[in-house]
Parts: C-alpha cells; sequence; structure tokens
C-alpha cells in the first residue's frame, strides 16, 4: 500500500464515481446486456504483468474497460428512475463510512481484534433501537442487544437457530423433526432458505395462505387454527415470524395478535421489518410495530431505506444468551483475556461467519451526518412521492390499484377491455418489459392472488416528482400501445 498513490488515485476515483452520479440517467436504469456479454469482452485468465495503478486512469485503460465492458452490465440501482424491488440506498454519508472501514479494513470477529468495532456497532444498535422506539430490553443495557448482519436473510437464520437449539436443548435432539415454522406466504423466501439451511423439515415449515380479505396480513385466526392442529399430531410449535412490510406488497402482519398466540405457545416470535422498519423511525409509521414488545427478536435493513450503503441489516434480540449458546466456538487460536472475562462483546458469536467488517462506520456516519429529522423527511418525501404515483394511477381508468398503499410502494395493474384474468396477466407482463426495456425506468413485479401486479417503489435517494411523473408518461404510453396496437 502506497499511500501517496493511495491519495492520487482515490481522489481520482472518487471525481470518477461523483461523475457517475451526476451522468447516472444518462444510462439505461436496467441493464440491457445479454447473459455472457462479459465473457466476450474479457481474456481467458488474468494478467501476466501488472497494469500500473496510474494506468487506472491517466492511461486510461482501465478506466475505459469500465465505461465499455462493466458499466454496460451495471442495473443502477442509484438511478432516480429505479422503482423496482425495494430500494438499496446510497448517500454521501454511507459512502464515506464504507470508505474508511476500507481503509482501516479490520476484521472485527471479537473485541480484541478492534474494540471500537464492536462498541461503536453496539452503541450505534441503541441509538437506532432508540429511534425505533423498541422495548428496552432489545438494548444492550440488558439481557439484549443489536447486532449488524450483512442482510435480513442472516438475521433470519441467525434467530431460527436460536430458537431451535433453546427447543432442543428441552425436547431433545431427536425432536428436530417435530419442530413447526410457521409465517404467512407472503413471507419473505428468506425464511424458507433459513429452515433448509437449520435443518427444519420442508414439510414443517407452515407457510399460511393469506388473501385481500386481509390485505395479504396473516389472520390470527389461521395461525391458532394451524398450531392446534399440529399440537394435537404430536409436532413442536417453536418459532413464528411476523412480516412488517412483506416484499410483495407492504401487508402488515398483526404483530400483537401473533405475538400473544406466539407467547401462550412458548414459541419464539421473530419480526420482519426488512424494508418497513426504516419508515417507523416516523412517529406516524410507528404504530405499524406496535406489538414488537411481544417479540423475541426483530430486524430491518438499513441498507434498503435509510441510506446506509449495503450491506447493513440491523437484528436485535432479547436474550442474546439464546444466540451466543446457538452460535458460539472458542477455539484456542481465538481465547483472549478481555473474552474469558466475560467482559465484552464477541460478535463473531452472534453470526454465521467468524470474520466481519467494521459496518457500523456506515450506519454511525448516516446516523451523524443527517440526524434523526432529516431521516425522517427522507422518508416522508419518499412515501409522498408514491402517494402521488398512487393518485396518477387512480386518475387512469385504464389501471386499478391491487393492494392499499401504506409506505412507498404501489401495487396497481393494468385491466384488459375483457375481465379475463390470463389476459390480465399477460398484458401485464407485456408492460413490464416494454417500460423496462426502454431504459427509462424499471419496475418489478409480483403475484397476488394469481393476479400478475406491477410494483412501483419509490425509495431511490435521487428520485424526484419529475422522475415519477416521467416513469408514469412511459407506463401510460405502453400501456396505449398495448391496449390499441
Ligand atoms: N424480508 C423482507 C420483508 C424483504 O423485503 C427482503 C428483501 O427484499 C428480505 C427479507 C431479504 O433481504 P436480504 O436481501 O437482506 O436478505
Amino acid at each position: 500500500m502506497d499511500a501517496e498513490q493511495l491519495r492520487e488515485c482515490g481522489h481520482k476515483m472518487v471525481d470518477f464515481i461523483a461523475d457517475y452520479y451526476k451522468t447516472i440517467e444518462n444510462f439505461p436504469v436496467l441493464s440491457q446486456v445479454q447473459p455472457g456479454y462479459l465473457h466476450k469482452l474479457l481474456p481467458d485468465s488474468a494478467p501476466t504483468h501488472p497494469d500500473s495503478l496510474e494506468n487506472l486512469f491517466d492511461g486510461e485503460v482501465l478506466q475505459l474497460d469500465i465505461q465499455t465492458k462493466i458499466l454496460p452490465g451495471v442495473t443502477h440501482w442509484q438511478s432516480p428512475n429505479y422503482f423496482a424491488y425495494y430500494p438499496s440506498n446510497s448517500s454521501v454519508a454511507g459512502f464515506m463510512g464504507e470508505m474508511l472501514s476500507a481503509g482501516l479494513n479490520i476484521v472485527g470477529f471479537s473485541w480484541i481484534t478492534s474494540p471500537a468495532a464492536t462498541e461503536l456497532e453496539t452503541v450505534v444498535l441503541d441509538w437506532l433501537g432508540k429511534m425505533l422506539k423498541l422495548p428496552e430490553d432489545f438494548l444492550s443495557a440488558g439481557q439484549g442487544g443489536g447486532v449488524i448482519q450483512g442482510t435480513a436473510s442472516e438475521a433470519i437464520l441467525v434467530v431460527l437457530l436460536a430458537a431451535r437449539d433453546k427447543f432442543l436443548k428441552k425436547a431433545g435432539k431427536n425432536a428436530l423433526e417435530k419442530l413447526v415454522v410457521y409465517a404467512s406466504d407472503q413471507t419473505h423466501s428468506a425464511l424458507q432458505k433459513a429452515c433448509q439451511i437449520a435443518g427444519i423439515h420442508p414439510e414443517n415449515c407452515r407457510l399460511l395462505r393469506t388473501d385481500s380479505s386481509t390485505n395479504y396480513a396473516l389472520p390470527p385466526d389461521v395461525l391458532n387454527k394451524a398450531i392446534s392442529s399440529d399440537v394435537s399430531n404430536g409436532f413442536i410449535p417453536f418459532f413464528l415470524c411476523a412480516t412488517v412490510g412483506t416484499t410483495s406488497s407492504t401487508a402488515i402482519d398483526p404483530l400483537s395478535a401473533l405475538g400473544r398466540i406466539a407467547k401462550s405457545h412458548g414459541m419464539w416470535f421473530h419480526v420482519d421489518a426488512a424494508y418497513a422498519g426504516s419508515a417507523c423511525i416516523c412517529p406516524e409509521y410507528r404504530q405499524y410495530i406496535d406489538g414488537v414488545e411481544e417479540a423475541d427478536s426483530f430486524n430491518m435493513n438499513a441498507h434498503k431505506w435509510l441510506l446506509t450503503n449495503f450491506d447493513c441489516s440491523a437484528l436485535w434480540i432479547k436474550d442474546r444468551n439464546a444466540l451466543i449458546q446457538s452460535l458460539s466456538t472458542n477455539p484456542e487460536f481465538l481465547k483472549n483475556k478481555a473474552s474469558e472475562a466475560n467482559l465484552v462483546v464477541d460478535y463473531k458469536d452472534w453470526q454465521i461467519p467468524l470474520g466481519r467488517r467494521f459496518r457500523s462506520l456506515k450506519l454511525w456516519m448516516v446516523l451523524r451526518l443527517y440526524g434523526v429529522e432529516n431521516l425522517q423527511s427522507y422518508l416522508r418525501n419518499h412515501i409522498n412521492l408514491a402517494k402521488h404515483f398512487e393518485e396518477l394511477v387512480a386518475k387512469d381508468s385504464r389501471f386499478e390499484i391491487v393492494t392499499p398503499r401504506i409506505f412507498s410502494l404501489v401495487c396497481f395493474r393494468l385491466l384488459p377491455a375483457c375481465k379475463d384474468e390470463a389476459l390480465a396477466n399477460k398484458l401485464n407482463d407485456d408492460l413490464l418489459n416494454a417500460v423496462n426495456s426502454t431504459g427509462k425506468a424499471f419496475i418489478s413485479h409480483t403475484v397476488l392472488s394469481g393476479k400478475y401486479v406491477l410494483r412501483f417503489a419509490v425509495g431511490a435517494p435521487l428520485t424526484e416528482e419529475k422522475h415519477v411523473n416521467a416513469a408514469w408518461s412511459v407506463l401510460q404510453e405502453k400501456a396505449s400501445a398495448l391496449l390499441d396496437p
């Protein structure tokens, strides 16, 4: 590492990235390359001789490669015309935190390996927990605490493992095949994957049916029935995952009622608010996680909608020992006085891998450089833009809003002249492809009760009303072409 070279090239790289952001709208938001495009452009093996760092910018060889070979294959998640899936935010603050983390490049598995990494993580997750008004037992002063995972999938997996092991301790290790997991059919597939990894039998994963009558939220009586039937058949209900803001349509499971049921059966209750959790730092949206008091664990992704560059998934747990008992190892080569004396947190025991990045720097920078008020305004602005889009859709009688909008996602579809569902599905699939192939906007889809539905998620940091209007114009124009070719 040559510090002067880093200074020079680092400045140039920042210039390059700043220019990228300035011109981001010139790129098609959804990459238009064909599968395998890059294989054809790159040599079969790594270069024998090094390219000089100077070459990156001055010689322009590498820069040219980035522009002509890499960027065409990039889908521009930070484009203001990005409305697909859920957004993944970046910000100057998050970027600087990421840079500092890359610069320090520590591997903070135990407190001793970088005390600041562990302690800052504990502090910022307490801050964020307080912003969300999580119950005190989720904070680090008691038996609980927060930890940054890479993704919500990891967060769900680790709490499932903790719950599994807690139950197996009581019921005996041969009880694994009796353990049953409950969630709605709208729950993210991360839960299914976690079950696969945790050895929960696929047939013991109850994804309970939801429909439009509850706006795709899990009805407590459906859960009750499923649990009663399992108990009478000798199964052991052990884990319930509720979602606040489902991936398809932002459905909100009724946490209080579900939590009470989970508690009455001694089950572990997890709440996944990967996307919508951010909005709950606004007092008027906090109601959507009312009932989190009943939960054993709660996760939200700061990297989705809280201006923190990917990856930063926050997980809080009420009983940190449950995690530690399930995930800790203590090999000789990691032993140290602070850990042995039980004076410190060793986050290696709260996650799957050993190694971990200094991710809290990103969140810390974001919380400090924005402050809670600005973050709240940021979220409200997106929600207002989504409301504006919803109003535009509602004014055009060729379209229908499929589920009520709560946060910044609008679920809608185009209606064919005749009420044929198969035709409606094809029409909307065609509309999605027509819009996305323009490169002017990127939207995604889902299926709700057999209906193919378009999803318009506002949440890219650069999106303004003019971008929403422009995307709507493209949608209208393509809809007209499809309805009246
Ligand atoms: N849970 C919900 C509600 C989500 O919306 C998502 C992703 O969009 C996930 C979990 C999975 O997130 P991750 O990619 O962080 O694992």
